[in-house]
Protein backbone atom coordinates (compact mmCIF):
# COMPACT_ATOMS: atom_id res chain seq x y z
CA UNK A 1 0.00 0.00 0.00
CA UNK A 2 2.59 2.59 0.81
CA UNK A 3 3.87 1.79 -2.89
CA UNK A 4 0.85 2.10 -3.86
CA UNK A 5 0.83 6.16 -2.42
CA UNK A 6 4.09 6.41 -3.64
CA UNK A 7 3.13 5.92 -7.52
CA UNK A 8 -0.11 8.39 -7.15
CA UNK A 9 2.69 10.77 -5.49
CA UNK A 10 5.33 10.32 -8.27
CA UNK A 11 2.99 11.01 -11.05
CA UNK A 12 4.73 14.13 -12.74
CA UNK A 13 7.59 11.14 -13.70
CA UNK A 14 5.27 9.90 -16.03
CA UNK A 15 6.76 6.26 -15.55
CA UNK A 16 3.26 4.13 -15.15
CA UNK A 17 1.22 4.25 -18.32
CA UNK A 18 -1.32 1.62 -16.62
CA UNK A 19 -2.07 1.21 -12.56
CA UNK A 20 -2.73 -2.68 -11.06
CA UNK A 21 -2.80 -2.20 -7.37
CA UNK A 22 -4.86 -4.80 -6.98
CA UNK A 23 -2.50 -7.58 -8.88
CA UNK A 24 0.45 -6.21 -6.35
CA UNK A 25 -2.46 -6.22 -3.34
CA UNK A 26 -3.08 -10.22 -4.09
CA UNK A 27 0.12 -10.96 -4.39
CA UNK A 28 0.73 -9.35 -1.01
CA UNK A 29 -2.35 -10.99 0.20
CA UNK A 30 -0.67 -14.71 -0.75
CA UNK A 31 2.47 -13.97 0.68
CA UNK A 32 0.25 -13.08 4.26
CA UNK A 33 -1.75 -15.86 3.94
CA UNK A 34 1.36 -18.22 3.20
CA UNK A 35 3.00 -17.38 6.00
CA UNK A 36 -0.39 -17.63 8.29
CA UNK A 37 -0.17 -21.32 7.25
CA UNK A 38 3.36 -21.45 7.88
CA UNK A 39 4.61 -22.50 4.59
CA UNK A 40 8.06 -21.77 3.08
CA UNK A 41 8.08 -17.93 1.61
CA UNK A 42 8.45 -18.09 -2.05
CA UNK A 43 11.59 -15.78 -3.42
CA UNK A 44 9.33 -12.82 -4.11
CA UNK A 45 6.58 -13.44 -1.73
CA UNK A 46 4.85 -10.27 -2.71
CA UNK A 47 7.30 -7.88 -3.83
CA UNK A 48 5.20 -5.13 -6.02
CA UNK A 49 6.86 -5.34 -9.22
CA UNK A 50 6.76 -2.93 -12.09
CA UNK A 51 6.55 -4.42 -15.36
CA UNK A 52 7.74 -2.72 -18.48
CA UNK A 53 4.89 -2.21 -20.85
CA UNK A 54 6.93 -4.35 -23.66
CA UNK A 55 5.52 -7.66 -22.12
CA UNK A 56 2.21 -8.90 -22.46
CA UNK A 57 0.46 -9.08 -19.26
CA UNK A 58 -3.07 -10.95 -19.81
CA UNK A 59 -5.84 -9.28 -19.03
CA UNK A 60 -4.13 -5.74 -19.11
CA UNK A 61 -3.34 -3.55 -21.63
CA UNK A 62 -0.09 -3.52 -23.22
CA UNK A 63 1.04 -1.00 -25.92
CA UNK A 64 5.11 -0.86 -25.93
CA UNK A 65 4.33 2.45 -25.73
CA UNK A 66 3.21 2.79 -29.18
CA UNK A 67 -0.88 4.24 -30.51
CA UNK A 68 -0.77 1.23 -33.04
CA UNK A 69 -1.51 -1.28 -29.79
CA UNK A 70 -4.30 1.08 -28.80
CA UNK A 71 -6.55 -1.15 -27.35
CA UNK A 72 -4.75 -3.96 -27.26
CA UNK A 73 -5.29 -6.09 -23.90
CA UNK A 74 -3.37 -9.45 -24.42
CA UNK A 75 -5.30 -13.05 -23.98
CA UNK A 76 -2.36 -14.09 -22.67
CA UNK A 77 0.70 -13.75 -19.99
CA UNK A 78 4.61 -13.43 -21.20
CA UNK A 79 6.71 -16.38 -19.71
CA UNK A 80 8.59 -13.66 -18.07
CA UNK A 81 5.88 -11.85 -16.38
CA UNK A 82 4.57 -15.59 -15.75
CA UNK A 83 7.61 -17.13 -14.19
CA UNK A 84 7.70 -13.27 -11.68
CA UNK A 85 4.28 -14.07 -10.57
CA UNK A 86 5.12 -18.06 -9.75
CA UNK A 87 7.84 -16.40 -7.31
CA UNK A 88 5.56 -14.71 -5.67
CA UNK A 89 5.37 -10.88 -7.18
CA UNK A 90 2.99 -8.85 -7.49
CA UNK A 91 2.24 -6.38 -10.80
CA UNK A 92 2.37 -2.27 -9.55
CA UNK A 93 1.54 -1.56 -12.84
CA UNK A 94 3.01 -1.21 -16.90
CA UNK A 95 6.13 0.61 -17.45
CA UNK A 96 5.92 3.24 -19.88
CA UNK A 97 9.07 3.41 -22.14
CA UNK A 98 10.59 4.04 -25.51
CA UNK A 99 7.86 3.17 -28.60
CA UNK A 100 9.07 -0.64 -29.43
CA UNK A 101 11.87 -0.42 -27.26
CA UNK A 102 13.65 2.07 -29.81
CA UNK A 103 15.14 4.86 -28.39
CA UNK A 104 18.05 5.82 -25.32
CA UNK A 105 15.62 8.28 -23.72
CA UNK A 106 12.06 7.37 -23.37
CA UNK A 107 11.55 10.32 -25.25
CA UNK A 108 9.76 8.38 -28.51
CA UNK A 109 6.58 6.74 -26.36
CA UNK A 110 3.80 7.65 -27.69
CA UNK A 111 2.39 8.52 -24.12
CA UNK A 112 4.70 10.97 -23.24
CA UNK A 113 8.48 11.23 -22.28
CA UNK A 114 9.26 9.80 -18.83
CA UNK A 115 11.67 12.52 -16.02
CA UNK A 116 14.13 11.06 -13.96
CA UNK A 117 14.17 11.70 -10.50
CA UNK A 118 17.66 13.09 -10.39
CA UNK A 119 18.58 16.71 -10.47
CA UNK A 120 21.67 18.30 -11.54
CA UNK A 121 23.34 19.90 -8.13
CA UNK A 122 25.07 22.81 -10.28
CA UNK A 123 22.54 24.54 -10.76
CA UNK A 124 20.95 23.31 -14.10
CA UNK A 125 17.32 22.14 -13.46
CA UNK A 126 16.59 20.79 -16.99
CA UNK A 127 14.43 17.64 -16.47
CA UNK A 128 16.80 14.87 -17.33
CA UNK A 129 15.86 11.54 -19.29
CA UNK A 130 16.24 8.14 -17.13
CA UNK A 131 17.85 6.39 -20.19
CA UNK A 132 16.00 3.93 -22.65
CA UNK A 133 14.73 2.33 -23.52
CA UNK A 134 13.51 1.08 -20.23
CA UNK A 135 13.28 4.85 -18.98
CA UNK A 136 9.77 3.96 -16.72
CA UNK A 137 11.78 1.42 -15.20
CA UNK A 138 14.54 2.80 -14.46
CA UNK A 139 13.18 6.23 -13.10
CA UNK A 140 10.32 3.70 -11.30
CA UNK A 141 13.30 1.96 -9.37
CA UNK A 142 15.23 5.47 -9.04
CA UNK A 143 12.57 6.89 -7.32
CA UNK A 144 11.38 4.21 -4.90
CA UNK A 145 8.28 3.45 -6.40
CA UNK A 146 9.09 -0.45 -6.55
CA UNK A 147 11.92 -2.47 -5.54
CA UNK A 148 12.21 -3.61 -8.97
CA UNK A 149 10.92 -3.90 -12.30
CA UNK A 150 11.29 -5.65 -15.59
CA UNK A 151 13.36 -4.45 -18.53
CA UNK A 152 14.29 -5.43 -22.33
CA UNK A 153 17.56 -5.11 -23.70
CA UNK A 154 18.74 -5.75 -27.55
CA UNK A 155 21.44 -2.88 -27.54
CA UNK A 156 21.79 -1.45 -24.14
CA UNK A 157 17.98 -0.77 -22.99
CA UNK A 158 18.69 -2.17 -18.81
CA UNK A 159 21.87 -1.11 -19.02
CA UNK A 160 21.97 2.45 -20.19
CA UNK A 161 19.40 3.49 -17.74
CA UNK A 162 20.43 1.89 -14.94
CA UNK A 163 23.49 4.07 -15.24
CA UNK A 164 21.36 7.56 -15.86
CA UNK A 165 19.54 7.04 -12.72
CA UNK A 166 21.97 5.21 -10.17
CA UNK A 167 20.39 1.65 -10.02
CA UNK A 168 21.65 -1.88 -11.29
CA UNK A 169 20.30 -3.90 -14.37
CA UNK A 170 21.79 -6.65 -16.43
CA UNK A 171 20.93 -8.39 -19.11
CA UNK A 172 22.14 -11.94 -19.36
CA UNK A 173 23.06 -14.03 -21.84
CA UNK A 174 20.88 -14.59 -24.94
CA UNK A 175 18.58 -16.93 -24.30
CA UNK A 176 18.60 -16.92 -20.50
CA UNK A 177 15.26 -15.56 -20.85
CA UNK A 178 12.29 -16.09 -22.80
CA UNK A 179 10.85 -14.36 -25.60
CA UNK A 180 7.90 -15.62 -25.72
CA UNK A 181 5.24 -12.85 -25.04
CA UNK A 182 7.33 -10.15 -25.00
CA UNK A 183 6.63 -7.77 -28.13
CA UNK A 184 9.74 -8.74 -30.78
CA UNK A 185 11.84 -5.52 -31.71
CA UNK A 186 15.03 -7.20 -33.01
CA UNK A 187 14.50 -11.03 -32.26
CA UNK A 188 18.54 -11.92 -32.26
CA UNK A 189 19.36 -9.54 -29.76
CA UNK A 190 16.06 -9.10 -27.55
CA UNK A 191 16.75 -10.48 -23.89
CA UNK A 192 14.94 -9.33 -20.75
CA UNK A 193 16.48 -8.70 -17.15
CA UNK A 194 15.69 -7.07 -13.81
CA UNK A 195 16.75 -3.78 -12.53
CA UNK A 196 16.85 -2.87 -9.11
CA UNK A 197 18.64 -0.99 -6.26
CA UNK A 198 21.65 -2.95 -5.96
CA UNK A 199 22.71 -6.36 -7.33
CA UNK A 200 21.34 -8.96 -4.74
CA UNK A 201 18.04 -8.10 -5.85
CA UNK A 202 19.19 -8.12 -9.29
CA UNK A 203 19.70 -12.01 -8.76
CA UNK A 204 17.15 -12.81 -6.64
CA UNK A 205 14.80 -11.66 -9.54
CA UNK A 206 16.96 -12.51 -12.50
CA UNK A 207 16.72 -16.44 -10.85
CA UNK A 208 12.92 -16.00 -10.93
CA UNK A 209 12.69 -14.41 -14.60
CA UNK A 210 15.06 -16.79 -16.50
CA UNK A 211 14.88 -20.67 -17.47
CA UNK A 212 14.05 -22.53 -20.34
CA UNK A 213 10.53 -22.11 -22.38
CA UNK A 214 9.60 -24.67 -24.94
CA UNK A 215 7.53 -21.64 -26.37
CA UNK A 216 10.60 -19.60 -27.50
CA UNK A 217 13.03 -21.37 -30.32
CA UNK A 218 16.04 -19.75 -28.54
CA UNK A 219 15.19 -20.51 -25.53
CA UNK A 220 18.38 -22.21 -23.42
CA UNK A 221 17.76 -25.57 -22.08
CA UNK A 222 19.63 -25.15 -18.90
CA UNK A 223 19.23 -25.33 -15.11
CA UNK A 224 18.95 -21.55 -13.75
CA UNK A 225 21.67 -21.45 -11.55
CA UNK A 226 21.34 -20.18 -7.61
CA UNK A 227 23.16 -16.93 -8.53
CA UNK A 228 22.06 -15.06 -5.12
CA UNK A 229 23.62 -17.90 -2.57
CA UNK A 230 26.71 -17.91 -5.31
CA UNK A 231 27.33 -14.17 -4.86
CA UNK A 232 30.66 -13.03 -3.19
CA UNK A 233 32.34 -9.81 -3.73
CA UNK A 234 35.62 -11.54 -3.72
CA UNK A 235 37.95 -11.62 -7.24
CA UNK A 236 40.55 -13.71 -6.48
CA UNK A 237 41.53 -15.32 -9.27
CA UNK A 238 39.96 -13.59 -11.83
CA UNK A 239 41.54 -11.44 -14.39
CA UNK A 240 39.48 -8.67 -15.85
CA UNK A 241 40.30 -7.18 -18.94
CA UNK A 242 40.20 -3.91 -19.51
CA UNK A 243 39.59 -3.47 -23.81
CA UNK A 244 41.59 -0.66 -25.27
CA UNK A 245 39.50 0.16 -28.01
CA UNK A 246 36.60 1.35 -25.63
CA UNK A 247 39.21 4.60 -24.83
CA UNK A 248 36.97 6.40 -27.56
CA UNK A 249 38.17 9.75 -28.86
CA UNK A 250 36.95 12.41 -26.69
CA UNK A 251 35.40 10.57 -23.69
CA UNK A 252 34.94 12.98 -20.99
CA UNK A 253 37.39 12.88 -18.23
CA UNK A 254 34.71 12.27 -15.59
CA UNK A 255 34.42 8.93 -17.40
CA UNK A 256 37.78 7.84 -17.57
CA UNK A 257 38.26 9.08 -13.75
CA UNK A 258 34.83 6.74 -13.21
CA UNK A 259 36.99 3.57 -15.18
CA UNK A 260 40.07 3.95 -13.09
CA UNK A 261 38.09 3.90 -9.68
CA UNK A 262 36.09 0.76 -10.49
CA UNK A 263 39.58 -0.86 -11.84
CA UNK A 264 41.17 0.01 -8.38
CA UNK A 265 37.86 -1.29 -6.54
CA UNK A 266 37.77 -4.50 -8.94
CA UNK A 267 41.99 -4.82 -7.97
CA UNK A 268 41.25 -4.66 -4.19
CA UNK A 269 38.72 -7.34 -4.42
CA UNK A 270 41.44 -9.64 -5.76
CA UNK A 271 41.22 -9.52 -9.59
CA UNK A 272 44.19 -8.85 -11.43
CA UNK A 273 43.92 -6.11 -14.41
CA UNK A 274 44.66 -6.69 -17.73
CA UNK A 275 44.75 -4.87 -21.33
CA UNK A 276 42.90 -6.53 -23.99
CA UNK A 277 41.76 -5.55 -27.17
CA UNK A 278 38.50 -6.19 -29.32
CA UNK A 279 39.63 -4.84 -32.54
CA UNK A 280 36.55 -4.62 -34.29
CA UNK A 281 34.84 -2.40 -31.36
CA UNK A 282 34.07 0.55 -33.54
CA UNK A 283 31.98 -1.25 -36.42
CA UNK A 284 30.40 -2.47 -33.41
CA UNK A 285 27.46 0.32 -33.82
CA UNK A 286 27.01 0.42 -37.52
CA UNK A 287 26.40 -3.19 -37.59
CA UNK A 288 23.92 -2.96 -34.78
CA UNK A 289 22.22 -0.29 -36.49
CA UNK A 290 21.79 -1.93 -39.80
CA UNK A 291 20.75 -5.63 -38.19
CA UNK A 292 18.39 -4.49 -35.56
CA UNK A 293 16.35 -1.95 -37.85
CA UNK A 294 16.06 -4.98 -40.02
CA UNK A 295 15.14 -7.43 -37.85
CA UNK A 296 12.45 -5.05 -36.42
CA UNK A 297 11.25 -4.00 -39.75
CA UNK A 298 10.17 -7.63 -40.06
CA UNK A 299 8.89 -7.78 -36.52
CA UNK A 300 7.04 -4.86 -37.32
CA UNK A 301 4.98 -5.97 -40.10
CA UNK A 302 2.39 -7.62 -38.25
CA UNK A 303 0.71 -4.65 -36.95
CA UNK A 304 -1.57 -4.14 -40.19
CA UNK A 305 -4.90 -2.97 -38.62
CA UNK A 306 -5.91 -6.52 -38.73
CA UNK A 307 -5.00 -8.81 -35.95
CA UNK A 308 -3.79 -5.87 -33.33
CA UNK A 309 -4.75 -2.69 -31.51
CA UNK A 310 -5.20 0.33 -34.12
CA UNK A 311 -7.32 0.05 -36.83
CA UNK A 312 -7.87 3.28 -39.22
CA UNK A 313 -10.41 2.15 -42.05
CA UNK A 314 -11.07 5.44 -43.92
CA UNK A 315 -15.08 5.69 -46.07
CA UNK A 316 -14.90 3.54 -48.31
CA UNK A 317 -10.92 2.44 -48.02
CA UNK A 318 -9.80 -0.79 -49.47
CA UNK A 319 -7.66 -3.27 -47.36
CA UNK A 320 -4.44 -0.94 -48.72
CA UNK A 321 -5.76 2.14 -47.53
CA UNK A 322 -6.16 0.39 -44.31
CA UNK A 323 -2.84 -0.76 -43.87
CA UNK A 324 -1.63 2.67 -44.99
CA UNK A 325 -3.35 4.82 -42.54
CA UNK A 326 -3.28 2.13 -39.63
CA UNK A 327 0.55 2.31 -39.91
CA UNK A 328 1.13 5.96 -40.74
CA UNK A 329 -1.12 6.98 -37.62
CA UNK A 330 0.02 4.23 -35.44
CA UNK A 331 3.95 3.70 -35.52
CA UNK A 332 5.94 7.13 -34.16
CA UNK A 333 8.52 8.90 -35.69
CA UNK A 334 11.53 6.77 -34.41
CA UNK A 335 9.75 3.31 -35.20
CA UNK A 336 9.19 4.60 -38.92
CA UNK A 337 12.71 5.41 -39.67
CA UNK A 338 13.54 1.96 -38.29
CA UNK A 339 11.16 -0.03 -40.38
CA UNK A 340 12.67 2.17 -43.30
CA UNK A 341 16.43 1.61 -42.77
CA UNK A 342 15.55 -1.77 -41.91
CA UNK A 343 13.51 -2.82 -45.69
CA UNK A 344 16.42 -0.35 -47.74
CA UNK A 345 19.13 -2.34 -46.41
CA UNK A 346 17.48 -6.09 -46.98
CA UNK A 347 16.06 -4.90 -50.17
CA UNK A 348 17.46 -6.60 -53.73
CA UNK A 349 20.60 -4.89 -54.78
CA UNK A 350 21.54 -3.46 -50.75
CA UNK A 351 21.13 -6.77 -49.05
CA UNK A 352 24.55 -7.68 -49.82
CA UNK A 353 25.96 -3.98 -49.23
CA UNK A 354 24.29 -3.60 -45.88
CA UNK A 355 22.75 -6.47 -44.11
CA UNK A 356 25.12 -9.35 -45.18
CA UNK A 357 28.34 -6.91 -43.99
CA UNK A 358 26.84 -6.08 -40.69
CA UNK A 359 26.28 -9.70 -39.76
CA UNK A 360 30.13 -10.71 -40.95
CA UNK A 361 30.88 -7.55 -38.41
CA UNK A 362 28.83 -9.25 -36.11
CA UNK A 363 31.12 -12.60 -36.35
CA UNK A 364 33.88 -10.77 -36.20
CA UNK A 365 32.78 -9.04 -33.25
CA UNK A 366 32.04 -12.21 -31.60
CA UNK A 367 35.06 -13.54 -32.20
CA UNK A 368 37.01 -10.69 -30.35
CA UNK A 369 35.53 -11.30 -27.37
CA UNK A 370 36.27 -15.16 -27.33
CA UNK A 371 39.64 -14.43 -28.23
CA UNK A 372 39.75 -12.00 -25.35
CA UNK A 373 38.38 -14.61 -22.96
CA UNK A 374 41.77 -16.49 -23.71
CA UNK A 375 43.53 -13.86 -21.14
CA UNK A 376 40.66 -12.67 -19.04
CA UNK A 377 37.39 -13.66 -17.13
CA UNK A 378 35.17 -10.56 -17.59
CA UNK A 379 35.51 -7.29 -18.79
CA UNK A 380 35.18 -3.73 -17.31
CA UNK A 381 34.07 -0.58 -18.95
CA UNK A 382 32.16 2.25 -18.07
CA UNK A 383 27.86 1.56 -19.56
CA UNK A 384 27.75 4.91 -21.29
CA UNK A 385 29.72 7.78 -22.78
CA UNK A 386 28.17 10.67 -20.47
CA UNK A 387 25.68 11.04 -17.78
CA UNK A 388 22.19 11.70 -18.76
CA UNK A 389 21.75 14.30 -20.30
CA UNK A 390 18.74 16.80 -20.46
CA UNK A 391 15.00 15.61 -22.37
CA UNK A 392 15.08 17.23 -25.58
CA UNK A 393 19.00 17.38 -25.97
CA UNK A 394 19.52 14.80 -28.42
CA UNK A 395 16.10 13.90 -29.88
CA UNK A 396 16.49 16.07 -33.03
CA UNK A 397 19.65 14.21 -33.71
CA UNK A 398 19.60 10.53 -34.36
CA UNK A 399 22.97 9.94 -34.48
CA UNK A 400 23.90 11.85 -31.57
CA UNK A 401 21.35 9.08 -29.59
CA UNK A 402 22.65 6.69 -31.26
CA UNK A 403 26.30 7.40 -30.35
CA UNK A 404 24.78 6.78 -26.66
CA UNK A 405 24.53 2.88 -27.10
CA UNK A 406 28.06 2.81 -28.05
CA UNK A 407 29.71 1.04 -25.15
CA UNK A 408 26.60 -1.25 -25.00
CA UNK A 409 26.49 -2.69 -28.27
CA UNK A 410 28.94 -5.18 -28.86
CA UNK A 411 27.87 -7.54 -26.09
CA UNK A 412 24.79 -7.50 -27.32
CA UNK A 413 25.67 -8.61 -30.95
CA UNK A 414 27.90 -11.38 -29.25
CA UNK A 415 24.88 -12.12 -26.61
CA UNK A 416 27.05 -12.29 -24.04
CA UNK A 417 25.89 -11.21 -20.12
CA UNK A 418 26.31 -8.02 -19.23
CA UNK A 419 25.75 -5.73 -16.29
CA UNK A 420 25.75 -2.50 -15.33
CA UNK A 421 26.35 -1.08 -11.12
CA UNK A 422 26.40 2.50 -10.11
CA UNK A 423 30.37 3.81 -10.07
CA UNK A 424 29.78 6.74 -8.54
CA UNK A 425 28.54 10.38 -8.79
CA UNK A 426 30.06 13.16 -11.85
CA UNK A 427 30.87 16.76 -10.75
CA UNK A 428 27.30 17.71 -11.52
CA UNK A 429 26.14 14.79 -8.86
CA UNK A 430 24.36 12.70 -11.66
CA UNK A 431 25.39 9.24 -11.51
CA UNK A 432 27.71 7.15 -13.70
CA UNK A 433 27.57 3.18 -14.12
CA UNK A 434 29.98 1.29 -15.32
CA UNK A 435 29.98 -2.14 -17.12
CA UNK A 436 30.88 -5.57 -16.54
CA UNK A 437 30.66 -8.34 -19.62
CA UNK A 438 31.05 -11.66 -18.79
CA UNK A 439 31.61 -15.14 -20.77
CA UNK A 440 28.30 -16.98 -22.42
CA UNK A 441 26.13 -17.98 -19.61
CA UNK A 442 28.51 -16.60 -16.27
CA UNK A 443 25.88 -14.32 -15.33
CA UNK A 444 27.42 -15.23 -11.62
CA UNK A 445 31.28 -13.66 -12.59
CA UNK A 446 29.29 -10.94 -13.68
CA UNK A 447 27.22 -10.53 -10.64
CA UNK A 448 30.66 -10.79 -8.48
CA UNK A 449 31.84 -8.27 -9.94
CA UNK A 450 29.16 -6.11 -9.80
CA UNK A 451 28.99 -6.58 -6.11
CA UNK A 452 32.78 -6.15 -5.73
CA UNK A 453 31.74 -2.65 -7.33
CA UNK A 454 28.77 -1.66 -5.25
N1 LIG B 1 19.09 2.51 -27.87
C1 LIG B 1 19.12 1.33 -28.67
C2 LIG B 1 18.13 1.42 -29.79
O1 LIG B 1 17.47 2.42 -29.86
C3 LIG B 1 18.88 0.12 -27.83
C4 LIG B 1 17.46 -0.12 -27.56
C5 LIG B 1 17.23 -1.36 -26.77
O2 LIG B 1 18.15 -1.97 -26.23
N2 LIG B 1 15.98 -1.78 -26.77
O3 LIG B 1 18.00 0.56 -30.60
Amino acid sequence: EAFNANVAKAKALNAFLVETPEHALAAADAADAARAAGEEAKPLAGVPIGMKDLFCTKGVATTAASEILGGFVPPYESTVSQNLWDAGAGMLGKLNMDQFAMGSSNETSAFGNVISPWRRSDGGNAPLAPGGSSGGSSSAVAARLCPGATGTDTGGSIRQPAAFTGISGIKPTYGRCSRWGTIAFASSLDQAGPMARDVRDCAIMLEAMAGFDAKDATSLDLDVPHWEAGLSGDLKGKRVGIPKEYRVEGMPAEIEALWSRGIGWLRDAGAEIVEVSLPHTKYALPAYYIIAPAEASSNLARYDGVRYGLRDLPEGAGLQDMYAATRADGFGPEVKRRIMIGTYVLSAGFYDAYYTQAQKVRALIARDFERAWEQCDLLLTPTAPSAAFALGEKSADPIAMYLNDVFTVPSSLAGLPAMSVPGGLDAAGLPLGLQVIGRALDEQGVLNAGLAIE
